[in-house]
């Protein structure tokens, strides 16, 4: 008897609903992409439970007679292809003819469907893969997909559901980046019939851009255009000015697909080069059309990933275009080198316009010689053990040492200059001062009325779904901190007070930071390790930056401060706040001696 047999078919529908329905999210988003595939101009999604008990998504697009929509939770059963030649010109979202079978062979699923055509509508009701019921039905025309008790009979796959919060969270993402593709589709997103998002169809992308990703960003919009030789690169990019701590705020489209694709960010990410600090990402919408037969989008399953049949003309094209267009755009605000005289008490005007706003210190490095590369880091004073003193014997040694040093001066407007008794010292002036405020931060225990500015204007802002319920979870913890946040409904948040260090800072960047860092961290309110990641980041946007200039007052102020740090000799990320070199190699460098 032969040992290999053919899968039944609600088995291998499972199987394909592995790949396909990875989570409530990935239910949405091929749901979303019938209905645009069916030329709806209105897609209302629903979900309960971040999408555990329910998923709904209905719209006023074709609609199938009773026959399709019989056919439609068939494998392989799809309207969009016909033949071999149809699989290399793609002009679908869908095309795979799976996504409905996965979904009804692991849910409760109902499908209400009417075409034009059609009297009445037709009902099909399947559970986990098996037909349950045809009927016909008085239905608008369009169609409505109810997706309930998702992996109720995969449990493995069920256990692997996160939060209703992250769930939620991943679907709301899944809807924005189809919704940015598609700004003439009104979209709707309701959780447990409340309404989550609601964006209005509009002729001009700009206006789906900023409903998704923010107000804020609106005078920051850069627009690109370029076509020919059968390409065509068009979208918007943000100013340098703009800039995240990762590549979420990258949204690119290959013929209206919404895809995540390494060639064109990195082509994209090329075209900003040299204009934002290390380890930033613009954000940026990008509509990257080809014809049809020179992109495959059937490399994987879940269709996030394309391959263009001229790679190298694809990532030239969208790093020239950004490039040539950052290069006419007004030179970007922090490459300015404005030198206000600022105090080290947190009164600092305008700093936010002059520098970048996701400044974070950078690694002071050597010069590539052999006689310092090899020796830091060095202790500054007899005793002191470089960076993280531990040792109480090295805490006594760097007591009262810094303001002793003999200030030289100013190096770049960011290191300070000074001579110790052996040697050169480098101070990188935004590590110091970062770790001063870090430590003044955790020391005093806060008291809103003490340390606490309270706004005369409050500031709102609008976050994501994903970030508002972060943001949510860490109010508390940042009121304890004298960062006073009020929800404001929706995803709005109103800043009623700040930390007098942090006064005259834009807040909303360093609130995107720390809700970025807890989706890192994964973050449970309360938390040392959270808090003291908002401290650090506090101390990081409230601290003086690097290309700024100080008084001698100013530095003498900073060195004292230093000293009073319980570990002055790192910043709170961990880089080294100063480094030395030694005389000694300083007089081998000029070969005065051997
Ligand atoms: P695919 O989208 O790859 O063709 P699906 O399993 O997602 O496969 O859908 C199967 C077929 O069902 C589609 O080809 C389409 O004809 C039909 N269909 C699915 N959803 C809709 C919808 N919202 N409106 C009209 N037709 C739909
Ligand atoms: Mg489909």
């Amino acid at each position: 008897m032969s040992k290999i047999k053919i899968l039944p078919e609600i088995l291998s529908n499972k199987i394909a609903a592995g790949e396909v329905v990875e989570r409530p999210a990935s239910v949405v988003k091929e749901l979303v992409e019938n209905s645009l595939d069916a030329d709806s101009s209105r897609i209302m999604i629903e979900v309960e439970k971040g999408g555990r008990s329910l998923i709904r998504v209905s719209d006023n697009g074709i609609g199938m007679n009773r026959d399709d929509a019989l056919l439609a939770p068939e494998r392989y059963a799809t309207s969009k292809i016909h033949k071999d030649e149809d699989l290399f010109a793609i002009h679908t979202l869908g095309f795979r003819g799976e996504a409905l079978p996965s979904i009804a062979a692991v849910s409760k699923f109902r499908l209400v469907t009417r075409n034009e055509t059609s009297h009445a509508g037709t009902e099909i009701i399947v559970e986990g893969g098996t037909l349950k019921k045809v009927s016909e039905i008085g239905a608008p025309q369009g169609t409505m997909v109810t997706v309930q008790q998702l992996f109720f009979n995969t449990p493995a796959r069920r256990k692997f559901l996160k939060t209703v919060i992250t769930e939620m969270g991943h679907i709301a993402d899944a809807v924005s980046s189809t919704a940015l593709g598609w700004p003439g589709v009104h979209f709707r997103l309701t959780h447990n019939n409340r309404p989550v998002k609601n964006w209005p169809a509009s002729d001009d992308p700009v206006d789906r851009i900023i409903d998704v990703l923010g107000r804020d960003i609106k005078d920051d919009l850069l627009r690109i255009e370029s076509s020919g030789d059968g390409l065509s690169v068009a979208g918007w990019l943000t100013s340098p000015r703009v800039s995240r701590s990762t590549s979420r705020g990258i949204y690119v489209y290959v013929n209206g697909r919404y895809v995540r694709d390494r060639v064109i960010q990195h082509a994209l990410l090329e075209g900003y080069h040299g204009r934002l600090v290390r380890g930033q990402y613009p954000m940026a919408v990008l509509f990257i059309r080809v014809p049809f037969d020179q992109v495959d989008v059937n490399v994987h399953p879940t269709k996030h990933q394309v391959r263009f049949a001229r790679q190298k003309k694809v990532h030239d094209t969208v790093a020239g275009v950004v490039r040539d267009r950052l290069v006419f755009s007004n030179p970007p605000g922090w490459t300015l080198k404005k030198t206000p005289e600022l105090g080290l008490s947190g009164e600092q005007p305008g700093v936010a316009e002059t520098t970048p706003r996701f400044r974070t210190p950078e690694q002071p490095t050597l010069s590539q010689h052999p006689a310092t590369e090899d020796r830091y880091p060095e202790p500054l004073f007899k005793g002191d053990h470089g960076f993280a003193p531990a040792g109480s014997q090295t805490a006594l040694w760097s007591k009262k040492k810094f303001s002793d040093l003999r200030v030289i001066g100013q190096f770049h407007d960011t290191y300070i200059l000074c001579e110790s008794v052996d040697g050169l010292i480098l101070i990188d002036q935004h590590a110091a001062h970062e770790r001063i405020y870090f430590e003044r931060l955790k020391k005093r225990p806060f008291n809103s009325r003490t340390t606490a500015q309270k706004l005369l204007i409050p500031e709102t802002f609008d976050l994501g779904y994903r970030e508002g319920k972060i943001l949510e979870k860490l109010i508390p913890d940042l009121n304890q901190l004298g960062l006073e946040i009020q929800p404001f409904g929706g995803d709005t948040f109103v800043v009623k007070s700040v930390p007098t260090l942090l006064k005259d800072r834009a807040i909303k960047p360093l609130v995107m930071e720390m809700v970025e860092k807890m989706a890192q961290i994964g973050f449970a309110p309360g938390l040392e390790k959270a808090v003291d990641a908002c401290l650090i980041l506090m101390a990081c946007h409230g601290a003086i930056r690097a290309n700024q200039r100080l008084s001698d007052k100013e530095i003498k102020g900073l060195l004292e401060q230093l000293d009073r740090c319980d570990h002055p000799s790192n910043c709170p990320h961990g880089r080294p706040t100063w480094i030395r070199w030694r005389f000694k190699d300083l007089e081998k460098l000029f070969k005065r001696i051997v």
